[in-house]
């Protein structure tokens, strides 16, 4: 024998036995968008490096030590995506869609990041993420935000909401002069990337996951206390709008996210029963992006969120939330009632998509088609024999004890499961 293939470390195979609930989130998450009237969209898995370098950050973990990136063979330098909204902005510029008024789209699909693999940290994961193009009062950021809290609501999961506001660009610039003074008193207290970012980016230190530097990021100077008048303004009306709208919050103004194009809103739903993945979903505007990538001045917010941690959670009570589609297990003897099962399968389905036949193909005896039958979970066996094919009925034999095996009229079948099922 060979040897064996296996799957990359960190990238894992969707089975079978697994994908209900991704088929459920995937419906669940689409249908919540298109009724916000949020539109699909999907940017390819390869863009030029420069696409996520230039939009994410040259100094942030993602682009310095988390991206796929090589060669191709013309000497071009490609990149796996890491994250959506470098594409989706890409996107919007090349198509010069806010020209068009207010974008409103979503994604779905594989990022790619070389991380340590762990529970609910993959080097493949997949995102959900939305985005708004050409909005910039706060009411859009509370709409992105009500419509995580409806999911979290369907989901029946349990979340919590953090908020902070970077400010403008411009009290951004005078706040990271601020911070670096702090930092540079504390010098001796920085690990190394820290003191790197110290000259590059002192507000990724913030961002550190290093936990003995949480005392001193606990006492740095905060952002939330040196927000210009517009971006105080913006906060605050973002707050209103959550109060109203019943979602609770905390401002936590140690947020500041991974990447380097956000501004003003930020916001993070965190999980505790995640462990230290415990963040689901991300957001936050990023106002100056689309004119960083090379468009025109577009205000611009989104978020995303990590399909996989959203699977971990709803994994245990998968079966309160999911209904399982009609199963029918059509067993069929003699060669005439093969080829009719086909045929009448087929009919079913044309009025009752949303069931599943499964059409028995072991040619066997009734009794081993029986036998698979009841260990393939469906909800009841449809039965047609010689002598059921000469009658002009079917059997139907419910699997799940829900009363004796009866005999239906053939003209009849649709009828009777349409008042069953
Ligand atoms: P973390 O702090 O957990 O590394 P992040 O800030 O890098 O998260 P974002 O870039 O904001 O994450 O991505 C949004 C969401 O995508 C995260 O909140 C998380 O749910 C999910 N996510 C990010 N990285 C991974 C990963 N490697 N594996 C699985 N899910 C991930
Ligand atoms: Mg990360």
């Amino acid at each position: 024998m060979s040897k064996k293939i296996q799957a990359i470390r960190g990238m894992n195979d969707l089975l079978p036995a697994d994908s209900q609930i991704w088929g459920f989130l995937d419906n669940t998450i689409n249908n919540l968008l298109l009724s916000f009237g949020y539109k699909y969209c999907r940017t390819p898995n390869v863009e030029s490096t420069e696409t996520f370098s230039r939009a994410i950050g040259e100094v942030t973990d993602i682009v310095e030590k988390e991206m796929y990136t090589w060669k191709d063979n013309n000497g071009d330098s490609l990149t796996l995506r890491p994250e959506g909204t470098a594409g989706v902005v890409r996107m919007m510029i090349e198509h010069n869609l806010p020209r068009e008024g207010i974008q409103k789209v979503f994604y779905n699909g594989p990022m790619f990041r070389h991380e340590r693999p762990q529970k609910g940290r993959y080097r493949q994961f997949h995102q959900v993420g939305a985005e708004v193009f050409g909005a910039s009062d706060a009411k859009i950021d509370a709409e992105l935000i009500s419509i995580t809290d409806s999911l979290w609501k369907s989901l029946q999961i349990n979340a919590q909401l953090e908020i902070n506001s970077l400010g403008s660009a411009a009290s951004r610039a005078s706040y990271r002069e601020t911070l670096t003074g702090y930092f540079s008193d504390n010098k001796d207290r920085l690990d190394e990337d820290s003191s790197r970012r110290l000259k590059t980016n002192p507000l990724r230190i913030l961002d550190s996951k290093n936990k003995d530097l949480k005392v001193l990021i606990a006492e740095a100077p905060k952002m939330i206390d040196h927000l210009d008048r517009e971006s105080n303004e913006h906060f605050k009306s973002l707050k209103n709008y959550l109060d109203h709208l019943e979602i609770p919050y905390k401002v936590n103004p140690k947020l500041v996210r991974g990447l380097d194009y956000y501004n003003q809103t930020v916001f993070e739903w965190v999980s505790n029963e995640l462990g230290s993945q415990g963040t689901i979903c991300g957001g936050g505007r990023y106002d100056g992006l689309v004119e960083k990538m090379g468009g025109n001045p577009t205000p611009a917010i989104g978020f995303a969120m990590g399909l996989e941690r959203i699977a971990l959670l709803i994994h245990d009570k998968s079966k309160q939330l999911i209904s399982d589609r009609p199963h029918l297990y059509f067993l069929s003897m003699g060669e005439s009632a093969h080829f009719e099962s086909m045929k009448i399968s087929r009919q079913i389905l044309e009025v009752m998509p949303n069931i599943t036949i499964t059409n028995d193909i072991t040619i066997g005896t009734l009794k081993s088609q029986m036998k698979k039958a009841n260990k393939s979970g469906a909800d009841y066996a449809l039965i047609l024999g010689e002598e059921e094919l000469a009658k002009n009925v079917l059997g139907l034999k419910p699997l799940k004890g829900q009363g004796v095996q009866q005999s239906i009229e053939l003209e009849g079948i649709i009828q009777h499961l349409q008042e069953i099922l």
